[in-house]
Parts: C-alpha cells; sequence; structure tokens
C-alpha cells in the first residue's frame, strides 16, 4: 500500500479503515451538460476533480490521508441547457438526497471531514448543494461566493463563465485532448452576465442568447492561464482543507 493514494475509490477496505479521522474527503461535484461546440459534456466534472488533484499535489506527501478524494458526482441540475442535445439533468431533491446520503455514510464511519468541492453554478443546482452541506454539517467549496470570486479572473467575475475563456482555459491545462481547438479559435466573444439574466428570469442558455451553449470568450483561452487557475483554486482548496482540519 502506497501512501501516495489520493484516490478513495483506490483505496482497500483495510486502508480506508486505516484513515485517520482528521482526514479530510473531497467529494467532486459536476454535470452533464453543454459547454459549447468545443469542450466536453464533462467539463465542470473534469474542473471540480482537477482542482481536488491541484489541492493534494499542493499538500504534497509529507503528510500522507491529508486528504482523500472520492469518485465524482458527475450529474447535477442542468435545466438551464435542457434545449441542447447531451445536457442530462437530475432534480435538485435527488441532487440534494444523493449528497446527503453520501455524506451520511461517511458520517457513520468517523469521516467527519467533508468537503464539497463544485464546479457547476446553476443556482438550483447550487442551492441543492447549499442544503446537503448544511443538513449534514459538510463544508462546501463555494467559488461563487464573493470572498473566493475575487480571486479568479475576470471573465468569472463577470458570470460569464460557462465553456468561456475561464472554463475553456482549465481544460487546456488539464485534457488539451477534449478541446476542439479549431471550433475554439472560430468562436465569437459573447458577454453574458448569467447571474443577471438568472435573476431575471431568464429560463434557459437560449434566452439569454447562449444559442451554442457558451459565452464568454472561449477563442482567447489558453493552457497558460488555465494552469495559473488552476493554482489559484487549489490554494483556496488547501486553506479550506486546512481550516476544515483544525475545526472541532
Ligand atoms: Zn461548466
Amino acid at each position: 500500500m502506497s501512501a501516495a493514494i489520493t484516490r478513495f475509490g483506490d483505496l482497500t477496505y483495510v486502508a480506508a479503515e486505516a484513515l485517520s479521522g482528521d482526514t479530510v474527503v473531497l467529494l467532486p461535484v459536476g454535470a452533464l451538460e453543454p459547454h459549447g461546440p468545443h469542450a466536453p459534456l464533462a467539463t465542470d466534472t473534469l474542473i471540480s476533480l482537477a482542482v481536488c488533484d491541484r489541492a493534494l499535489r499542493m499538500l504534497g506527501s509529507r503528510e500522507p490521508a491529508h486528504a482523500v478524494v472520492l469518485p465524482p458526482v458527475g450529474y447535477g441540475v442542468t435545466h438551464l441547457s435542457d434545449a441542447f442535445a447531451g445536457s442530462v439533468s437530475i432534480s435538485a431533491g435527488v441532487l440534494q438526497s444523493l449528497l446527503s446520503d453520501i455524506c451520511h455514510s461517511l458520517e457513520r464511519q468517523g469521516m467527519r471531514r467533508r468537503i464539497i468541492v463544485n464546479s457547476h453554478f446553476e443556482p438550483e443546482h447550487v442551492n441543492a448543494l447549499r442544503a446537503a452541506a448544511e443538513e449534514t454539517d459538510t463544508t462546501l467549496f463555494d467559488v461563487t461566493r464573493r470572498r473566493l470570486a475575487e480571486r479568479l479572473t475576470d471573465e468569472f467575475r463577470s458570470g460569464a463563465a460557462h465553456a468561456g475563456r475561464y472554463e475553456t482555459s482549465i481544460l487546456l491545462a488539464t485534457h488539451p485532448e477534449l478541446v476542439d481547438g479549431v471550433a475554439m479559435g472560430m468562436l465569437p466573444s459573447l458577454p453574458v452576465d448569467m447571474p443577471s439574466h438568472i435573476a431575471a428570469g431568464s429560463p434557459s442558455f437560449e434566452a439569454m442568447g447562449m444559442h451554442r451553449a457558451y459565452c464568454g470568450s472561449p477563442a482567447e483561452a489558453s493552457a497558460a492561464e488555465g494552469e495559473a487557475t488552476l493554482d489559484t483554486l487549489g490554494t483556496m482548496l488547501v486553506e479550506l482543507i486546512h481550516s476544515v482540519r483544525q475545526s472541532t
């Protein structure tokens, strides 16, 4: 058994039993929905996993079993993109129940330090995560909170953070083979303040003018920006891991 194993699903039950109660368990959450004509449906799940991996790499191997990553929940609430092929949504209630069940199950095993790491920001989805986190006393890594959002890129803070420069850059850094570079390069910038549209009752990507399931500026994405963003996200998650470990 190597101390380097950081994926919970790779552990034997013997190794799981040996985890300290101080171990922080990370639960990556994403969605299955269109991310422009250039990026994969699982973009949000891939990003959540990449953030967890980056944080674990930053923690390093000095303190083995400091934190482990659960298999991701790759389905979320994606009603805004219902009209597009590949959008596979579950209801907010099911999502909340699923996450609550997972967290309660971990709690029964003494794994009291848990963080849900999310990268899909449809409000109904985020609200379900907040409810599940609250009812199970689990921490939510929520980059839509202003304190964290202000450390991220201009595009992210503008609310045009769907399959644009921000998300596409992270993918170029981690999964370049999954990005269609030709399609990406031809996409015109499309500034859309998604939170304002949603607050005003806009029911769909189409209604927000996102006819190709993206906004922002994917053509300006770069692996270098993705690396920098992952460093920021990883740093923020490490800070949260430390604070969760210090809590009683
Ligand atoms: Zn996304």
